[in-house]
């Protein structure tokens, strides 16, 4: 009910696009799984921030210590939006991608890095080639539990090891058993990474509940605007590696070396992760995002999203030729992100009649989720061309609409009406 819980009002919300049909529209924005439209509190925050931003750990200003102890309440916030243990870090990265490839480069000598092949790229390809072990698409929760065991199962034991997972598939939408997996994880002695890309923005995260090790997620996609993610978790493999990115603000002390070289002590905090002036706009862009979540009362935006998820699912199946994709069945609970084909559309076509004649934004293709589109939809249509092939209904691309915390009723009734007019 919308008197009870309204969308959160987010920027472009009034954007008005043309139609080929003739006259305008209100844009619908339901490609949140890409990017989120960022929420005006957000924004209004920041505005009020932006006067006053100053450097980091670096002035002895008075704006370079406001913004000092701004950036890091900023981790803080971010910390408590994700449930982090005493001891755990929030390191500021560029986004999920970013937040991944650091992982990947602090990972101890040796480390087996486990990862089901129907995770998005960003979570796919950043490990050591030759130290990946990809595990087939399960078809139930309780499938990639098994599987995971089964591998954990037969690696060497005392070595380490890493299982990377996604909370909530940016094709399906659907969400993984997180805390089973890490139970399983910890079970055979291999720790937990969590992609949180698509699960952060549609589900709290609890990392000390689900006992998880890390989590990483982007601000794009939780309304904040682009430039910043995040990396949070256990401390221990952070601080042993080398620094990510060397440099100024990673380092506490460096001297000239005996042996003609240099001495270097790098700090022990988040900040050894984060050398160069940081993107302190963006780290305090998206604290704003998980206190705006919070304070609106995140757990009615889930009950509010999930009613429009239901609206979809209604509306599609009730559209001859509309199929929507899934692991784990009918039942799996999902967020705000589905992906569907239509019989005897492209849905390259598709997703750009719905731009044209309806002034819907959804997103086509294989959604940097190559294997996972495959496992979808492979044996039914053909390999790619560039955009999907142009015999229509035989490419292998899907759509996808995906939606969430400002997304309002008519956004959704809209395209529902659009997917049955069109076909
Ligand atoms: N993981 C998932 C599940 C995603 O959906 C995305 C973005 N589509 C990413 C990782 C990568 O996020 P970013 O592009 O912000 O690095």
């Amino acid at each position: 009910d919308q008197s009870v819980c309204p969308p959160l009002p987010v920027l472009g919300r009034d954007v008005r696009v043309p139609l080929v049909t003739g006259g305008e529209v209100t844009y619908a924005a339901l490609d949140y799984a890409a990017s989120a439209p960022a929420l005006q509190r957000v924004w209004d925050d920041v505005a009020a921030y932006a006067p006053y931003y100053g450097s980091v750990h670096r002035g002895a200003g008075y704006l370079s210590q406001l913004s000092t102890e701004l950036f890091e309440n900023s981790r803080a916030e971010v910390a408590a939006f994700l449930g982090c243990r005493p001891g755990d870090q929030v390191v500021f990265t560029r986004s999920t991608t970013d937040s991944l490839n650091l992982l990947a480069a602090v990972l101890p000598a040796g480390c087996r890095v486990f990862v089901f092949e129907t995770e998005h790229h960003a979570a796919l390809l950043p490990w050591p080639a030759g130290h990946v072990t990809v595990l087939d698409a399960p078809r139930s929760p309780r499938q990639a539990v098994e599987i995971l065991e089964r591998a954990l199962a037969d690696r060497d034991p005392h070595g380490p090891a890493l299982v990377c997972v996604t909370g909530a598939s940016n094709v399906t939408g659907e969400l993984w058993p997180v805390r089973e997996l890490a139970a399983a994880a910890h079970a055979h002695g291999a720790r937990i990474v969590v992609d949180a890309a698509q699960l952060a923005p549609h589900h709290p995260v609890d990392i000390a509940a689900c006992d998880v090790d890390w989590v990483a997620f982007s601000g794009h996609k939780l309304y904040a605007p682009f430039g910043s993610g995040v990396l949070a978790g256990r401390a221990d493999w952070l601080t042993r590696a080398r620094p990510y990115l060397a440099g100024g603000g990673a380092s506490r002390t460096v001297a000239r070396g005996g042996d003609g070289g240099l001495d270097v002590e790098w700090h022990t905090t988040a900040a050894r992760h984060e050398a160069g002036s940081p993107n302190v706009i963006g780290a305090y862009a998206i604290a704003a995002a998980c206190k705006a979540l919070t304070e609106a009362g995140f757990e009615r935006l889930v009950e509010r999203e999930q009613r429009l998820v239901a609206r979809v699912r209604e509306g599609l199946a009730g559209v001859p030729g509309v199929r929507v994709l899934s692991l784990f069945g009918d039942d799996a609970p999902r967020v705000g992100v589905l992906s569907f084909v239509v019989d005897g559309w492209n849905s390259s076509h598709f997703a750009a009649a719905l731009s044209a004649e309806y002034g819907i934004g959804v997103r086509d293709g294989l959604f940097c989720a190559h294997p996972l589109v495959r496992v979808l939809l492979g044996g039914e249509r053909d390999e790619p061309g560039e955009c999907g092939a142009p015999d229509g209904e035989r490419s292998l691309n899907a759509v996808r609409v995906s939606f969430g915390a400002g997304t309002p009723d008519e956004h959704v009734e809209r395209f529902v009406r659009a997917v049955g007019e069109l076909v």
